[in-house]
């Protein structure tokens, strides 16, 4: 996004929080008061209380906070005990931090396309890139949204393959009456501040209901030391905790969080009113999923004219993601095979402006410039 001299009132921007945390300065500032005098800035009673609330909003049983998802993602795999030469797969449409995570237990991805109508990964091509040396499947609930998780469910179960989920996206999501971080083996969530529900800084948490699982990750998590001791190490494990500061903040916010993600809801219904059968493509939703909208996605026709009348109207954007994550330089020499779905849209995608106390006026005032900028363009989006 180029930088704006000026801002005027007609601007709108990608991600505004202000709002959001006016709306909860006064327990924040209760909060950071009551941890400094106590003393106690990692782990202690806001973590826990945090992780019992998270496990409660996502149903289930175990809830261990770590520093931020792509350790999440990291832990989760080397408490699943991957190693060297397993393969796990994972869709070419994501971010690059869930195949870091792969490639960082020594394990080898293997990217699979996504759908044309969700972006999100299908079951079909998991089944098909399922190996006897594949050992998970990453489900990326990418832009807010889950892919078909009983399907998903279904595949890997019937293969014998641990099912990952990658919720940083998607706090709150349902497939049915299930949450986002519920289905798989376990679930790593991103607390980055503009992830739906931010910390003030970096965070993280595993989601599990496999109980042994959570105690291996929480002792990984913790320089593996056994749990109740003090000097005690099984495991060579690391230092990924969760703050006291960041749990309080969380705390606070989860509570709001439904009404967040229901306003986020809101404007996305605005935009699929307002952009259907133009030349600008929205992501579809199964009626399956409740979706929160993480990043609203538009598909364009020659992007660079849009971008421009973009940041000529003052309007914030992103794009997520221009380079597939099987296109980026470390992860190349894993690509056997051409991914044209993720590659065709990682030339159209944009991300516009999505955030919980967005208005009606100003998701009109976007579309008014897409709309604008994509006129008489031909429909070269739609087959
Ligand atoms: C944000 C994000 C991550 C990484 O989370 P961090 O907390 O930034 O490490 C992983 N996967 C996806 C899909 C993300 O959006």
């Amino acid at each position: 996004m180029g930088p704006r001299a000026m801002t005027s009132v007609a601007d709108v921007p990608f991600l505004d929080l202000a709002a959001q945390h006016a709306e909860v300065a006064v327990e924040l500032d209760e909060a950071w008061a009551k941890i400094t005098a106590a003393n106690s800035f990692i782990g202690g009673s806001y973590v826990a209380d945090f992780e019992a609330q998270f496990a409660d909003f996502c149903g289930v049983k175990e809830c261990v906070g770590v520093a931020n998802g792509t350790d999440a993602l990291e832990l989760i795999l080397r408490g699943l005990d991957l190693r060297e030469g397993d393969e796990v797969i994972v869709p070419a449409n994501t971010f690059v931090a869930t195949v870091e995570a792969i490639v960082a237990v020594g394990s080898t991805p293997v990217f699979v396309d996504v759908d044309d109508d969700t972006l999100l990964v299908a079951a079909a091509n998991i089944e098909a890139a399922i190996t006897e040396r594949t050992a998970a499947a990453i489900a990326v609930h990418l832009y807010g949204q889950m892919p078909d998780m009983d399907a998903i469910s279904e595949v890997t179960r019937r293969a014998g393959v641990a099912l990952v989920e990658d919720a940083a996206q998607a706090h709150g999501a349902r497939w049915l009456d299930k949450r986002a971080g519920s289905f798989g083996a376990a679930a790593a969530f991103s607390f980055y501040p503009g992830k739906n529900l931010g910390a003030f800084g970096d965070a993280g948490a595993i989601t599990t209901n496999d109980t042994a699982l959570s105690e291996r990750l929480r002792s990984l998590a913790d320089h593996g030391r056994r749990i109740g001791t003090r000097h005690e190490h099984d495991l060579s494990g690391r230092n990924s905790r969760l703050d006291a500061l960041q749990a309080a903040v969380l705390s606070i916010k989860l509570r709001r969080l439904d009404d967040w993600n229901a306003s986020r809801r809101s404007a996305a219904d605005l935009y699929r009113k307002l952009l259907d059968a133009t030349n600008c493509r929205v992501l579809q939703s199964d009626p399956r999923s409740t979706p929160v909208h993480h990043l609203e996605i538009v598909r364009v026709p020659q992007r660079d004219e849009v971008l421009s009348a973009l940041d000529a109207h003052g309007i914030g954007w992103g794009l997520h993601y221009p380079i597939p994550s099987h296109q980026q330089t470390p992860f190349k020499q894993f690509a056997r095979t051409p991914q044209p779905v993720t590659e065709t849209a990682a030339g159209e995608i944009v991300s516009v402006p999505m955030f919980p106390t967005i208005t009606p006026h100003e998701v009109e005032r976007v579309c008014e410039v897409l709309l604008d900028a994509t006129q008489g363009s031909a429909s070269g989006t739609r087959s």
